[in-house]
């Protein structure tokens, strides 16, 4: 049976000891088992109430805990911190019960997959993620962990992680850079061969960079995180790791040689031999050329190892905006690459030949053209993403692109109260393989709207007392009186029809559209009977200057006289806010310029939590939308007149809005439930959970890409033998 690798680590530097009797809340603590399991978080929230809520991280939680001889004495919590360590260790224990184990159980025994990704979002209190693609990435792994399926995540650890945003009185984006504090953090350094801390070197103009490794360990599956910033560097490469995305085209190129080269060398110093590797995005592409110079340098010609290299790897391509494909010059790419590949069999100007784009520029060194043309298999996020990637990168000889479309992890995503009603029906998120496809969720009949509206209400005033709290802090930065702060507690009524809005803040997600008539948008808001409310939410990158004026457009309205008290906007997107979002409002709300949005994940947490989605036919909702799970914005046809599809799409969008979405929400029976919404609330969950779960992804990816590349290498190696 194939498992994934166990990793050797130092012992934690955090300052808190515990009694012998305790100890199983270290391996709690250690393990980013407790993101998805609400009731290891329960027992760090029992240990301390203020110190979860103010950290939501169990280290610290540990680290300022003194009453410890009194808390083993409490029999309460003693029996529940050893029924929730026997639960932790029988899922650690019991591969064979879970999908993979059952229906491949060999099928990686070679060894387990290397997924590389430049962001993981595992959860809030490790801000080592951006936006979709380290959520997505997060969900990967934890399903795979779930699913048993032999995995090793391989990214960077960025010690000032992403931004954190602030919107400032005037709805400006103001970015500021935490300074991660590891020993804090739920990370352990990765302990070498000889016992002291692992090193990896890459050799950069002039020096070789020294990379220490953490790991995350996420259930069964260890998550690997490059680290540039440790004393055998010198000042000036230490930041190499600390921002992700940093803007700076040089330093970013450092990070990608970091990560791809970095990143095969930290697997092979651990002895891991992958039978296959997973490009996540093309950040890491890098890593090809390293296995070529492996290659090259046990006597292969180079065009051999390239071959082999490509029939081992896969490839997952994740947006359709040219600006999202990442390049360089080549001329910096052979500059800086130089002390990597000098000397051996891989000649970098024909790896730049293999980097050209699209437009055969000769000067672009592209990461998802050189990924394309150097993996067996690739695929993009949606049906209809794979599509448009089909026609884009028409140019560049390669395999076809698959549509494999994204899932979420449901047990990361639904929120307890509706979680609960789902287990009354029988379904355990935690095993959603078991059986759980399309006619399972037909039991969702038998659940009683009355028992649904409650718990959808419960989550909705989570979402509402949650928000409230952070436009209070935020409104008080902006120097608001007492009485206006007083007034909050009053807004955000859960009575309300609210939708939610958050992704982001790039141009062609239209973040504006449904303010194109505001005097349409305010009756409809400030109806008396039937009153509506906005929710907004998200970031724009540092450099992008455009998605940031979107963000002061809708800031400016949220105070406008008009809208003021109808309208909200919330800062600093994050992991737990999105969680708010998706398991809180009554309608997701999703409108970008098709087809541009390669998937989306964002609706399909909504979705599974019984949010209603009403969004533009594009990326998975293109292939979600059933007619009666929720509402479509326009149809598959494009304008190529920018400004005309956008007028049409928000006159169909108030159209929806006044016409349908509206009168359902609130039309009510005699026992004050709105049945008819009831009804899609379900047709939403139960059209959704499974098919748009990383459960059925992972299956795909598994059946797919993974098993297909790590065989042919074994039939391949037959071949070669016979
Ligand atoms: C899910 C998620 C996303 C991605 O959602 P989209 O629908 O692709 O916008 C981005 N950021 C956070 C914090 C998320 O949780």
């Amino acid at each position: 049976m194939s498992l994934p690798p166990s990793i050797a680590t130092l012992p934690a530097t955090a300052a808190f000891r515990l009694p012998a009797r305790l100890e199983g809340l270290r391996h709690l603590a250690y393990n980013l088992y407790w993101t998805w399991h609400p009731a290891v978080r329960a027992v760090f929230g029992r240990i301390d109430s203020a110190g979860w809520a103010r950290y939501r991280n169990p280290i610290p939680v540990l680290e300022g805990f003194l009453h410890w001889a009194d808390l083993a004495d409490d029999a309460d919590f003693m029996a529940d911190l050893s029924t929730t360590e026997a639960a932790f260790g029988q899922y650690l224990a019991n591969g064979r019960g879970h999908w993979f184990q059952r229906e491949h159980s060999t099928a990686l025994d070679a060894g387990p997959i290397a997924y590389f990704c430049a962001e993981y979002g595992l959860h809030e209190s490790l801000g080592i993620y951006s936006g979709g693609l380290g959520v997505l990435a997060g969900d990967h792994l934890k399903a795979a962990s779930d699913m048993a399926l032999p995995l090793v995540g391989i990214g960077l650890f960025y010690r000032r992680g992403y931004f954190r945003q602030a919107i400032d009185a005037d709805g400006h984006q103001e970015h500021a850079y935490p300074d991660y504090d590891t020993s804090r953090l739920p990370l352990l350094r990765v302990a070498g061969s000889d016992g002291g801390p692992l090193i990896v070197p890459v050799e950069l103009p002039g020096r070789v960079v020294s990379c220490g490794v953490w790991l995350a360990q996420v259930g069964r599956v260890p998550l690997l995180l490059l680290d540039t910033d440790i004393p055998e560097n010198s000042d000036e490469d230490r930041p190499i790791t600390h921002i992700l995305y940093v803007r700076g085209r040089e330093m970013r190129l450092h990070q990608e040689l970091v990560l791809g080269v970095g990143g095969v060398r930290a697997l092979r110093a651990l002895g891991i031999t992958p039978s296959a590797w997973h490009l996540n995005e093309g950040h890491s592409a890098f890593l090809l050329i390293e296995r070529a110079r492996e290659l090259t340098s046990q006597g292969r010609s180079l065009d051999d190892a390239l071959e082999e290299v490509k029939r081992t790897s896969v490839f997952t391509i994740h947006t359709p905006v040219p600006a999202g494909n990442e390049r360089f010059e080549v001329g910096l790419v052979q500059e800086v690459g130089a002390p990597l590949f000098a000397g051996s069999g891989v000649d970098l100007g024909r790896i730049a030949e293999l980097a050209r784009g699209v437009d055969g520029d000769t000067n672009h060194f592209d990461m998802t053209a050189l990924s394309l043309r150097l993996t067996h298999r690739a695929n993009a996020v949606s049906r209809v993403h794979a599509e448009t990637a089909n026609g884009t990168w028409q140019g560049v000889p390669r395999a076809p692109i698959l549509g494999i479309t994204n899932g979420i992890h449901p047990p990361s995503w639904i929120g307890r109260a509706v979680r609960e009603r789902l287990a009354d029906i029988g379904a355990e998120l935690d095993h959603l393989d078991a059986g759980a496809g399309g006619p399972f969720w037909e039991r969702l009949n038998d659940l009683s709207d009355r028992h649904l509206w409650e718990a959808h209400q419960r989550q909705k005033l989570e979402f509402s007392f949650f928000v409230r709290g952070r436009l209070r802090n935020q409104l008080a930065r902006h120097g608001e009186s007492p009485a206006t702060l007083r007034a909050l507690a009053d807004t955000l009524e859960p009575r309300i029809l609210t939708i939610g809005f958050a992704r982001r803040f790039a141009t062609y997600k239209r973040a504006s559209l449904i303010f194109s008539d505001e005097e349409r948008l305010a009756r409809l808001l400030w109806n008396e009977e039937r009153p509506v409310q906005l929710i907004f939410a998200g970031k724009a990158h540092p450099a992008d200057r455009p998605g940031q004026a979107v963000i002061q457009d809708i800031f400016a309205r949220s105070r406008s006289p008009r809208l003021r008290g109808r309208v909200y906007v919330l800062e600093d997107y994050d992991i737990r806010i999105a969680r708010h979002l998706v398991q809180g409002v009554d309608v997701w709300l999703n409108n970008p310029r098709r087809p541009l949005e390669a998937s989306g994940t964002s609706g399909m947490k909504a979705a599974a939590n019984g949010v209603v989605n009403c969004s533009v036919l594009d990326g998975w909702w293109d292939e979600g939308w059933t007619g009666t799970n929720g509402w479509a914005i326009g149809g598959r046809d494009t304008n190529p007149d920018e400004g005309a599809q956008d007028w049409q799409d928000a006159q169909d969008l108030y159209r929806l809005l006044e016409e349908e979405i509206v009168p359902r929400y609130y039309q009510r029976d005699e026992d004050g439930l709105p049945r008819a919404w009831l009804a899609t609330m379900k047709e939403s969950i139960a059209s959704t959970i499974w098919r748009f779960s990383t459960t059925r992804m992972l299956q795909e990816y598994a059946e797919q890409l993974y098993i297909p590349a790590a065989t042919a290498d074994a039939l391949a190696t037959a071949g070669e033998a016979a």
